[in-house]
């Protein structure tokens, strides 16, 4: 069965974190494709930022053009308000029934799965490939996810991927207090980021 990876995030900014993990467990799954999936903005995350969804998707899509198993879709964003993970996975399962679907992500986002809607259900829709992020305490990964593997049968892989200590946020931050982001983003990336003076206030 072919297996396929499902990576959301803001991504405001995409960074190397992101690639990297995405193309660790790519690799190490043996995923065909990896569909790297824009949100909109996320009640769960308080937005301080200007930016648009179209510039944060025009940022992702750049930073992966050159991979051909890493596949940008734009199935949150055009739909207005923000799409519950539970729905994305349930919409991608109707249009590819028969693919096994893995959801990719950091060590963080485990500890706020069972605020996501339908979480039960989702845990027996995919299977969560986790990686260790710096910064999280990485037993607490392995004891949350024991507990949710017996509470409700969760399916979820821990992967070794390159620690890369870098967010997001702290992106955000270098730009506004004047500092390099080059290498932490994709050249194209940074590029994009100078030209649209993104990040600045
Ligand atoms: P922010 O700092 O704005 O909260 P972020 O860097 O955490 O953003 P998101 O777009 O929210 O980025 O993350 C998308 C996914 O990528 C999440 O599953 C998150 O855990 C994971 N991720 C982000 N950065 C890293 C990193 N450095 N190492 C491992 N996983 C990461």
């Amino acid at each position: 069965m072919k297996k396929i990876g499902i990576f959301g995030g803001s991504f405001n900014p995409i960074h190397i974190g992101h690639l990297i993990l995405a193309q660790e467990v790519q690799h190490q799954a043996g995923l065909e494709k990896v569909l790297f999936i824009p949100t909109n903005d996320n009640p769960l995350k308080e937005k301080d930022t200007k930016e648009t969804v179209a510039e944060r998707y025009e940022m992702t899509r750049l930073a992966i053009e050159d991979n051909e198993n890493f596949v940008i879709s734009d199935l949150e964003i055009r739909q207005p308000g923000f799409s519950y993970t539970i729905d994305t996975v349930k919409k991608l399962k109707s249009i590819d029934p028969k693919a096994d679907y893995c959801f990719l992500c950091g060590e963080d986002i485990i500890f706020q799965l069972e605020r996501w809607k339908d979480f039960e259900e989702l845990f027996q829709l995919v299977t969560f490939i986790v990686t260790y992020r710096p910064g999280y305490d990485f037993k607490k990964l392995e004891t949350e996810a024991v507990r949710l593997k017996q509470l409700y049968d969760a399916k979820i892989k821990i992967f070794q991927a390159p620690l890369i200590d870098i967010s997001s946020t702290a992106i955000r931050e270098r730009v506004v207090m004047g500092k390099s982001i080059r290498y932490l983003v994709t050249e194209k990336v940074h590029q994009y980021i100078k030209e649209k003076q993104l990040y600045l206030e």
